[in-house]
C-alpha cells in the first residue's frame, strides 16, 4: 500500500481563500478584522513563525499590528502591553508567540490575553470551552488537525484514535475536540505520553494516529495498523532538515493517508489562526 498525501498547503489555501471572503463581508460592516503579534526576544524558530503569520494576514486582508520586544522586557511591560491591546477596538485578536524568555510566566501572560481576543485559544477559558465542546474558536494546531481530518473525508465518528503527546497546545485539545458527540468528531481517543508503557501497543490498534511528541521519526511503520490514517504534528530540525514525529517513508508503505512534513499541519495552523482572528471579528468586532 502506498499511503494517500494529505495536502495540508493545499487545504489551507483554500481555508485562506475563505477567510478572505470572509474579511470581505466585515468590510462592508466597516470591521478591518485586526491581529496583534507579540513576538519577545530574537528565537529564529518563532521569528520565522511570526513573520509567516504577519505575511499571511497581509494575504487575506486581515491588518497585522505587530509589536517586537526585547527579550529581557520585563514581565509587567508585557502585561500593560497586552492590557493595551485588550482594549484597543482595532484589535479583535492577539497572539503572543511562545516560547517566552524564561523570566516571564507562560501561564500569567496567556491569561492576560482577553478570552474574546485569544487569537490562539490558549485561555484557560477558551481551553475549557473546548472540554465542553462550546467554543467560538480553539487552539489553531487542534483546530487544523480537525479541519484536516474533515476535508480530507476522514470518518472520526467510532474511529480509535491515539493521540501520542498531552501538551496543552496539541496533545490534550485535539483529544478533547476529537472525543465530543459532534461532526468531524466522535472518535474513542486514547492520549499516550512518556509514562505510557508501551506506545506501539496503543497505536498499532488505531484508526488515526496523532503524533505530537517532538521526536523525529518516533513513530515507526511497525507501530501503524495497516490502512492507519496519520497525521504528523512534529516539527523537528535534524540534519537532515525539518522532519516530523513519524518515519513517513516507511510508514507510507503501511498506512492509508499520512500528512507530510513539512505541508501537512504546518500551514492549517496559520490558516486556523487567521480564521480564528476573523471569527473573533465577526462575534465581537
Ligand atoms: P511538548 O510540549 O514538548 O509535548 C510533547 C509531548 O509528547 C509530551 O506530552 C510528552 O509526554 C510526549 N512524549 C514525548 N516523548 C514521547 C514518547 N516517546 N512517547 C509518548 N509520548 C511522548 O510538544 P508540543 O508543543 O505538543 O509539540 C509537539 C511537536 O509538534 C513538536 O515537534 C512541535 O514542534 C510540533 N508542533 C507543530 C505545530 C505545527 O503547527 N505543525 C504546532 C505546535 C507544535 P510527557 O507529557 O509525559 O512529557
Amino acid at each position: 500500500m502506498t499511503a494517500k498525501l494529505i495536502d495540508g498547503k493545499q487545504i489551507a489555501a483554500e481555508i485562506r481563500g475563505e477567510v478572505a471572503k470572509r474579511v470581505g463581508a466585515l468590510s462592508e460592516r466597516g470591521i478591518t478584522p485586526g491581529l496583534a503579534t507579540v513576538l519577545v526576544g530574537d528565537d529564529p524558530a518563532s521569528r520565522v513563525y511570526v513573520n509567516s503569520k504577519r505575511k499571511m494576514c497581509a494575504e487575506v486582508g486581515i491588518k497585522a499590528w505587530d509589536h517586537d520586544l526585547e527579550a529581557s522586557t520585563p514581565q509587567d511591560q508585557l502585561l500593560q502591553l497586552l492590557e493595551e491591546l485588550g482594549s484597543d477596538p482595532a484589535v479583535h485578536g492577539i497572539l503572543v508567540q511562545l516560547p517566552l524568555p524564561a523570566h516571564i510566566d507562560e501561564e500569567l501572560v496567556l491569561e492576560a490575553v482577553p478570552p474574546h481576543k485569544d487569537a490562539d485559544g490558549f485561555h484557560p477559558c477558551n481551553l475549557g470551552r473546548v472540554l465542553q465542546g462550546t467554543h467560538l474558536v480553539a487552539p489553531a494546531t487542534p483546530a487544523g488537525i480537525q479541519e484536516l481530518l474533515i476535508r480530507a473525508n476522514i470518518e472520526t465518528s467510532g474511529a480509535e484514535v491515539v493521540v501520542a503527546g498531552r501538551s496543552n497546545i496539541v496533545g490534550k485539545p485535539i483529544a478533547a475536540m476529537l472525543f465530543q458527540k459532534a461532526a468531524g468528531a466522535n472518535a474513542t481517543v486514547t492520549v499516550c505520553h512518556t509514562s505510557t508503557r508501551d506506545l506501539a501497543e496503543h497505536t498499532k490498534r488505531a484508526d488515526i494516529v496523532i503524533a505530537a511528541i517532538g521526536r523525529a521519526g518516533a513513530i515507526t511503520a511497525p507501530m501503524l495498523k495497516p490502512g492507519a490514517v496519520v497525521i504528523d504534528v512534529g516539527i523537528n530540525r535534524t540534519e537532515d532538515g525539518l522532519k516530523g514525529d513519524v518515519d513517513t517513508e516507511a510508514a507510507m508503505e503501511v498506512a492509508s493517508a499520512i500528512t507530510p512534513v513539512p505541508g501537512g499541519v504546518g500551514p492549517m495552523t496559520i490558516a486556523m489562526l487567521l480564521s480564528n482572528t476573523v471569527t473573533l471579528a465577526e462575534r465581537f468586532g
